[in-house]
């Protein structure tokens, strides 16, 4: 596997991504990525928290060409069209990440999905591994 393109909001733990949030010490809210002081009550006493693996879907959509670079630095001549959506980890925090499945017809708005990872070429051209989300229906075989 990949290194993680961002040890500061993702981790391998026995082999499984997770990805890593904050929580403020003073009120309890959940933010990712997380950040120097919260944006709820503005406490600085932000402890890592490893975040869910599963959600719902919120809201999404489909890149269907090559984004700006940086950040991305894929090859433009074999760009293939990816799903970006938000989702929601159930009394944690919404969010933003891309999808394993760019099929318009397979996703829906509250459609369980589950963390996943995918791998992606970095601006040294080298691969990364990022984290993503899947439909939770698709089990084995993403991770
Ligand atoms: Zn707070």
């Amino acid at each position: 596997m990949a290194e993680v393109i961002d040890p500061d909001i993702m981790e391998v733990i026995d082999g499984r991504l997770r990805l890593v949030g904050g929580r403020c010490g003073a009120c309890g809210e959940i933010e990712f990525p997380r950040k120097q002081s919260c944006r709820d009550c503005g406490g600085v006493d932000i402890a890592k928290v490893g975040l869910a693996d599963h959600g719902v879907l919120w809201s999404w959509t489909v890149q269907r060409f090559p984004p700006p670079s940086p950040p991305y630095f894929g090859a433009v001549d074999d760009f293939e069209p990816f799903g970006v959506g938000y989702v929601e980890l159930p009394g944690e925090v919404i969010v933003e990440a891309r999808l394993t499945e760019s099929d318009s017809d397979r996703l829906r708005i509250g459609m369980p999905m589950e963390l996943s990872g995918i791998d992606v070429v970095t601006e040294t051209g080298e691969l990364a591994r990022t984290f993503a989300f899947a439909p939770a229906e698709q089990q084995g075989g993403l991770r």
